[in-house]
């Protein structure tokens, strides 16, 4: 079975905290961020040109002007230590559902640069080590790399090769013209992620908006999925709480005809509904005409006792599964299935 892509903006990590962090923190700061950790004081004496309070005008703007190198470095400063402090809270997120929903096969490719998503990824490897790839586009505050070897990992880990502690990344801030070959890290994540996407059967876009100042990572996922007429049979879901036409009007490039699927939330999409079998099971419904059986997926609300339980027999069928085989099906009528 070819792979599931995920692609993960701001508002997959305001549904994963939607209460704030464990500590009552919210990712959501980007707009009046500069009240918000209280750095008004930053901009004191800088006339600037744009009058939006958004960090990204802001700090477009900054950025083209030597003058205010050390305001830029200090801005740069606290936004990574902001993001740094964040930290899951202690019951499961609908990032652990995320990352429990996929497998190795998938790829889950993320514009934010908050920690949460590796997080849930480190706790759900304690569930199974059979979890989709992570690749940080913009870069990310809970993942390191060593320049030397090309190995990266979690923050605070060690190269497997030299046994240094892996460096900090580099995070590509908010400027429309974002270097994505200004780093080893992530333009290898960016060739994978291509790579991938270009092989993949599904594509869900979760909480991405596309902004402006993202044109050059558009085209870079629009050039790697190809035309529409050439996916014909491949499915786009998308999760957003945005309304339907304006999100399936934003990825028309990507859709062909009526292959989509639209939700608000992540329950009723493919990845809640048949969590680790969201590809076997959309092609078996389309191409194959099986009856699908659309709520034994996760719930929510569900504590870890729950996801483990749920997931027992699906990860023992994974485990029966030969390497490059297609794993069973799950989600669909049991009587058809016999
Ligand atoms: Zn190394």
């Amino acid at each position: 079975m070819r792979s599931h892509t995920v692609i993960l903006g701001a508002g997959a990590t305001i549904a994963a905290i939607p209460n704030g962090d464990r500590n009552g923190k919210y990712s959501s700061v980007m707009n009046g961020l500069f009240e918000n950790l209280g750095l008004s004081s930053l901009l004191d004496g800088i006339d600037l040109n744009t009058k939006s309070r958004n960090i990204e005008d802001i700090y477009s703007e900054l950025s083209t002007k030597h003058e205010y190198k050390d305001v830029v470095q200090q801005l740069e400063k606290h936004l990574y230590d902001y993001f740094a402090s964040l930290e899951l809270p202690e019951e499961p997120t609908i990032y652990d559902l995320l990352i429990l929903s996929l497998t190795k096969n998938d790829v889950i490719a993320t514009f934010n640069w908050d920690p949460l998503l590796i997080q849930a990824y480190v706790r759900c490897h304690e569930i199974t080590d059979n979890l989709p790839h992570v690749f940080c586009l913009h870069g990310n505050v809970a993942v390191g790399y060593c320049n030397a070897h090309k190995e990266f990992g979690v923050n605070d880990t060690v190269c497997p090769e030299c046994g240094d502690k892996l460096r900090p990344l580099n995070l590509l801030y908010p400027i429309a013209n974002k270097e994505y070959n200004s780093n080893d890290y992530i333009k290898g994540c960016w060739e994978a992620t291509q790579y991938i996407l270009e092989n993949s059967y599904m594509l869900t876009i979760f909480g991405y908006s596309a902004p402006k100042s993202d044109i050059a990572a558009m085209n870079l996922l629009r050039n790697a999925w190809g035309s529409p007429y050439s996916r014909q049979l491949e499915e786009v879901s998308i999760i957003d709480i945005l309304e339907e036409d304006e999100v399936t009007m934003k990825w028309s490039d990507f859709i062909y005809s009526h292959h989509y699927r639209y939700s608000k939330d992540f329950f009723s999409s493919y990845l809640g509904m048949f969590p680790r079998r969201s590809c076997e099971t959309v092609f078996a419904t389309k191409q194959l005409n099986f009856p699908p059986e659309s709520n034994m997926g996760f719930r929510d609300g569900m504590t870890w006792c729950e996801i483990e339980e749920f997931l027992n027999d699906i990860l023992f069928e994974e485990t029966q599964t030969i390497d490059g085989k297609n794993y069973p099906l799950y989600y669909v009528k049991k009587n058809r299935n016999k």
